[in-house]
């Protein structure tokens, strides 16, 4: 069968799912942040050096985009993923996100211009919750988790035209595993938490009960916990170990140990198949218990992310926050890190009852519980959120969704100022990886691992 021929001549492969890498700003890293992509910035030497080596090395690939190939794949289609300019496929969908949406705009633009006959879309959060910015140069924005209307439009079910509601609350068991670009494996990593490459991620479940105002995850994923069968998840596991030669993964479901006995039978299930591969996860200090810790340990879980957010309580539940008291922090840290199990903590400043002795504290709490990485975030309204929908809209102190970080104010709260605010971010990095407490626990293996990481790569 010949293959249709676009007008200019460029062979029509059909589909092109473009995860924009800007020749200057770089890549939006649109998996994290609930695909609403997150731009770390922090001033000062160590700040500005924490920076390059995240940008570096904490590279995380597209998750949503390798499921929409596979599904096409799946349903006879030709998909390619792009960083940039495609080549004329018929239908484009580029994934959107929060602070880089006007360069993927403009990229729009040059498509059409170049492509005049291929159908441009935007998926992800940020296309969800406000299409009206996209809709000037899209030929449609899918609204939701695109894999169910991908899959419905692959089938001749489902036109691409306008606003495309998908399906919310898909069946994950329902999907292929995820297809990654083998020849972009190098470029993907999650040093130092995670040292061995080739990196990929999986997702064992989508969504969070919890509900925190603030969450962008929520966005798209939902409140109900939807995971997949713990036996689909360890075949994607061995899929990637044969396909891909993975030495290291991450989960990215963003509440890993929800349900507490799936999760430990799952951790089970891995660690009786001994595949050779490190892993790391993300959850809540009390979504832990000794036997879970034990068998994380067994299955060679190297790390976890753990949100602590604040010290204060009572500041986090005024910002939509169901907290987990400090004692229990405390003692989760010290039995993971007793496992051999690195923390990597993430801390919010800028709550809404934050004050600069609050932000403080967070920063002095992050030293006293002294764990391998400390990230630092200030609180953003992530279109789509309930501390968005509640927001007076005069505290904004832009309307810029470029500048929506989350690592520069844009919410005027109370407490500091935005200047307060930008000042204890720096300090909150600098301070944490110049202290005698961190490098005598942290440094010295991070500077042997960083050695063998060089030496192999
Ligand atoms: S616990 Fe974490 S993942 Fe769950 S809603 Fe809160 S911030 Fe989101």
């Amino acid at each position: 069968m010949v293959p249709p021929i676009h007008s200019t001549g460029a062979i029509m492969s059909r589909y092109a799912l473009i995860d924009f890498r800007h020749p200057e700003k770089g890549l939006a890293n649109r998996d994290q942040t609930g695909t609403f992509g997150s731009n770390m910035k922090a001033g000062g030497l160590i700040g500005r050096v924490i920076g390059k080596i995240k940008s570096s090395s904490t590279v995380v690939p597209n998750l949503t985009l390798a499921y929409l190939k596979a599904i096409a794949t799946q349903e006879g289609k030709k998909a390619v993923i792009y960083s940039g300019m495609p080549q004329g496929e018929e239908w484009i969908l580029i994934a959107s996100s929060l602070h880089h949406y006007k360069l993927e705009i403009a990229l729009a633009q040059e498509i059409k211009k170049a492509f005049p006959q291929s159908k441009v879309g935007f998926i992800n959060a940020f296309a969800t919750t406000n299409p009206e910015l996209f809709e000037e140069v899209a030929d449609f924005v899918i609204l939701g988790e695109p894999e169910w209307a991908l899959w419905k439009h692959f089938r001749g079910e489902q036109d691409l035209v306008g606003r495309v509601v998908s399906e919310p609350q898909l069946d994950l068991d329902q999907l292929p595993f995820p297809q990654w670009e083998k020849d972009r494996l190098w470029e993907y990593g999650y040093f130092p938490a995670l040292s061995r490459r080739p990196f990929l991620t999986i997702q064992s479940s989508r969504g969070c009960p919890y509900g925190c105002h603030f969450c962008p995850y929520l966005v798209l994923q939902g409140l109900p916990l939807r995971r997949r069968s713990n036996q689909l998840v360890l075949a994607e596991l061995k899929h990637l170990k044969t396909e891909y030669g993975v030495k290291s993964v991450l989960f990215r479901d963003i509440m890993f140990s929800y349900d507490m006995k799936g999760t430990k039978e799952l951790v089970q299930m891995i660690a009786q198949a001994n595949l050779g591969i490190e892993f790391g996860c993300e959850t809540r200090p009390d979504h832990f218990d000794d036997e879970l810790i034990e068998l994380l340990k067994a299955a060679q879980f190297k790390m976890v992310n753990l949100g602590i957010e604040s010290p204060h309580r009572d500041i986090l539940k005024a910002s939509g926050r169901k907290s987990v008291k400090n004692n229990r922090i405390e003692k989760v840290i010290k039995k993971l890190e007793r496992a051999g199990i690195k923390v990597q903590a993430f801390y919010i400043l800028g709550l809404q009852e934050d004050t600069k002795q609050s932000m403080e504290d967070t920063i002095a709490y992050s030293r006293k519980l002294n764990t391998f990485t400390a990230q630092f975030c200030i609180l953003t309204p992530f279109p789509g959120t309930k501390y968005y929908e509640d927001l007076d809209k005069s505290l904004l102190l832009t309307d810029d969704f470029g500048r929506f970080t989350e690592y520069e104010p844009v919410v005027d709260i109370a407490g500091a100022t935005p200047g307060d605010i930008l000042e204890l971010r720096d300090l909150a990095f600098s301070g944490y990886y110049m202290r005698p407490q961190w490098f005598t626990k942290h440094g010295v293996r991070l500077g042997l691992e960083l050695l063998v990481n060089i030496f192999k790569h």
